[in-house]
């Protein structure tokens, strides 16, 4: 199916797997993956921001616990489904 998420496989109107590079911010609907939001949104650090762009290991802290601040902010905004434009 041409229509599904070349990256995760979600069908139209579904969401796509966590931190998949194909979903949109809902907050300024680029792709989330490159989008500076998480910087402003979760109001980071010098620091964290650091820890972000290593993005070495997000199974242990510190970067799971940004992962999981992003991921409920994301949700709490409203996560944006797959489209076939995206
Ligand atoms: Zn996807
Ligand atoms: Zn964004």
């Amino acid at each position: 199916m041409a229509d599904e998420c070349r990256s995760c496989g979600a069908g139209i109107g579904e969401l796509h797997e966590p931190f998949c590079n194909r979903e949109l911010c809902p907050f300024c609907r680029d792709f989330i993956t490159t989008c500076e939001c998480i910087f402003q949104v979760l109001k980071l650090s010098q620091e964290e921001r650091e820890i972000i762009e290593a993005f070495e290991d997000d199974s242990v802290d510190p970067l799971r616990s940004i992962c999981d601040r992003w991921s409920a902010a994301v949700e709490a905004k409203g996560r944006i489904p797959h489209d076939r434009r995206a």
